[in-house]
């Protein structure tokens, strides 16, 4: 299915119309070169685990009121996803952490299509505290404590790899053999 939402040009705000671009139809400007390729969102998220219990966080507001989740938010245009990750693990719970590896990926295609990067994460510092924003409250837990908390879904998928997987997943790759400028490259060891 194909997405032809957009009626006007971001750059220019001339009227796009349809038009048939390698075999498929997009919105498109006449007047330069913009094209609408789709509405696309990224999440990451954090799973940050000290001495076997878990950093989580309940959510203040819909969607996911009064929900406990793991820490995450969405990428910035300019800002890689390890800054993203880092910066809203400290916003949401003041905790530092510090990238471990990629753990999961979550592929939602939707109206907005989601891609959900989860992080394995080191504690560094801080005490759990909620932003008083987006969270209301925000702590460690153990498993244990967990079972009679109201866990988000999807949180429960990311508590049951933290505590029971069996590699490192993708880890970040400082010496590539190629150097790509301004890219940040993950991997398998
Ligand atoms: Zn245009």
């Amino acid at each position: 299915m194909v997405n032809l939402s957009a009626n006007y040009c971001l750059k220019c705000g001339a009227p796009l119309e349809t038009r048939n671009i390698d075999g498929t139809d997009r919105r498109a400007c006449p007047s330069c070169d913009y094209v609408f390729w789709g509405d696309y969102s990224i999440g990451v998220g954090a799973i940050v685990v000290k001495d076997g219990k878990i950093l989580l966080v309940k959510r203040a507001h819909n969607p996911g009121k009064g929900y406990w989740t793991n820490p995450g938010g969405y990428i910035e245009q300019w800002e890689s996803i390890e800054e993203t990750i880092i910066r809203e693990v400290e916003e949401e719970s003041g905790i530092k952490a510090k990238v471990q590896s990629i753990v999961a990926i979550r592929d939602l295609p939707n109206r907005v299509h989601n891609l959900y990067v989860a992080f394995a994460m080191d504690y560094i510092s801080g005490n759990p505290r909620p932003d008083g924003l987006e969270s209301d409250d925000a702590g460690f837990y153990s498993l244990e404590e967990i079972e009679s908390m109201n866990v988000a879904g999807f949180t429960k998928w990311l508590i049951q790899i933290a505590f029971h997987r069996e590699t490192e997943g993708l880890l970040k790759d400082n010496d590539p053999l190629v150097t790509l400028k301004d890219h940040v490259l993950f991997r398998i060891n």
